[in-house]
């Protein structure tokens, strides 16, 4: 008889640990990704800048996991709205969560919540095409804009904000997405660390790649390049050298312009009903602690991008820690038969590959507390969704909703795929 298990996600965390479980099962596994969304990936698919292609062609791995003979994926099925962890420790047995970190963490400063102030984890939705963030979302029509933080995923979003449209028409931002790109006002972007340049946790080959943007000059104040390399890593030091460089040269006059700014933290967001500027504080370090200075500057920014970390969200009826906003767990374990892998695991950090090792670790965890057990199944999962009317999309529907997005791409002269805009259009495109 098969180990039967089921992964609650199918972002890179899900499929890594349906891999996993194949590579190191010494009987046979059968597994099913169950995923809210009709399409899988996750952030590959919703979070990985558009014009990332490289990273974004992980998705070819996965899809060779997703099509294995004893992996099924079943989408549009949510755990706590179609199915509750009984269900799943009564039909499976073993259940893996890996539902990554989907929200933002929050600034708690005066002003956050007024219009124009936004998560950039919003924005990364918006412009990769996720079904929860409409087209009209974002307006960009204010001529300054400011980001909050220095990760990759600021860099992520600075790049797309100094990008023109046309740099972008390749890619697969859905096209009701770059017409609005095309219409944007933003000449200034300002991207904004709180520490020093050597703080920074943006990674060297992203950084260089702002220096490569061809509709935009990077700037960097010489007097906030200064830091001190003596003890720091090689990916340090050549994000140090590569911010000195830019501080060393003149812009050339393009069209938008791009400020890296250091050592300023945001204080307040002020404005009539909507975004009007940015106030932040000069700062430094005093016994490794981020300090105000009491020296000010305000910017005239029309919007404020926070981007300073995604965050867990609890799902319903699992274990969540509300201070490391993550499921407590041991080596992945969580609970009998319960486990988790991902950044639901161990938080937002790291990179896509990052989520192997982590699923091999709660596999192994899985299989050595399996072994020689009896199998404890009484239900079957198709005959409870199906019970509740709820009818999965199948792997085959995914592969119609693929093959609409690259018949679009054809038909708009773009490149291999244009997303779908919004459920409907995936319905109809997997042929509901
Ligand atoms: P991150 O790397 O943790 O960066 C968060 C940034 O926000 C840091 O600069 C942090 O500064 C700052 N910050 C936090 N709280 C703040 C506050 N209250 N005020 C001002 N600044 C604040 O997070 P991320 O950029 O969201 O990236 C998440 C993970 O995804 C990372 O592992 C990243 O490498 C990965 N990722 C990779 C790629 C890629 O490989 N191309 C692309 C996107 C994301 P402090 O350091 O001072 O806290």
């Amino acid at each position: 008889m098969s180990l039967r298990v089921a992964i609650v996600g199918s972002g890179p965390a899900g499929i890594y640990t349906a891999e996993a479980l194949m590579k190191q099962a010494t009987g046979p596994v059968e597994v099913d990704v169950l995923e809210r969304l009709p399409t899988p990936y996750g952030l590959v698919r919703y979070g990985v800048a558009p014009d990332h292609t490289s990273i974004k062609s992980i998705a070819d791995y996965l899809r060779r996991v997703l099509e294995l003979p004893n992996v099924r994926f079943l989408g549009g099925v949510e755990l706590g709205r179609d199915v509750t962890v009984a269900d799943l420790t009564a039909c499976y047995d073993a259940v893996v969560y890996c539902t990554g970190a989907m929200v933002d963490r929050h600034l708690g400063i005066p002003g956050e919540n007024l219009p124009g102030s936004v998560a950039a984890t919003d924005f990364v939705n918006w412009y990769c095409g996720h079904p929860d963030m409409p087209a009209d979302r974002f307006v960009l029509d204010s001529p300054e804009v400011a980001v909050i933080g220095v990760g990759n995923v600021a860099v992520d979003v600075v790049r797309v904000l100094a990008k023109t449209a046309e740099e972008l028409r390749a890619t697969d931002v859905p096209e009701e997405v770059l017409t609005r790109l095309a219409d944007s006002q933003v000449k200034v972007v300002h991207m904004i660390g709180r520490r020093g340049p050597e703080h920074a946790k943006f990674t060297l080959k992203e950084l260089r790649e702002l220096g490569e943007l061809v509709n935009a000059d990077v700037c960097v104040r010489p007097e906030e390049a200064v830091a001190d390399v003596t003890e720091v890593s090689r990916q340090v030091r050549g994000n140090v050298e590569v911010l000195q460089h830019w501080a060393a040269r003149e812009p050339v006059g393009r069209p938008r312009r791009l400020d890296v700014r250091f050592w300023l933290r945001p204080v307040e967001i002020l404005g009539e009903g909507r975004v009007e500027a940015l106030k932040l504080e000069r700062t430094r370090l005093v016994e490794g602690r981020v300090t105000g200075t009491g020296e000010f500057e305000v910017l005239p920014v029309g919007m404020v991008l926070r981007s300073v970390g995604y965050q867990s969200v609890p799902l319903p009826g699992v274990p969540f820690s509300e201070s490391t906003m993550t499921v407590p767990n041991e080596a992945g374990r969580v609970r009998d038969r319960e486990y988790v892998a991902g950044w639901l695991k161990r938080g937002p950090t790291g990179v896509i590959g990052t989520n192997k090792s982590d699923a091999a670790e709660t596999v192994r965890t899985l299989l050595a507390d399996l072994a020689g057990r009896e199998p404890v199944r009484h239900a079957n999962l198709d005959d409870v969704l199906a019970a509740r009317g709820v009818s999965p999309v199948t792997y085959r529907q995914w592969l119609s909703i693929e093959a609409a997005e690259a018949a679009l791409a054809r038909s708009l002269g773009r490149g291999e795929r244009v997303k779908l805009l919004g459920l409907a259009a995936m319905r109809t495109a997997a042929g509901r």
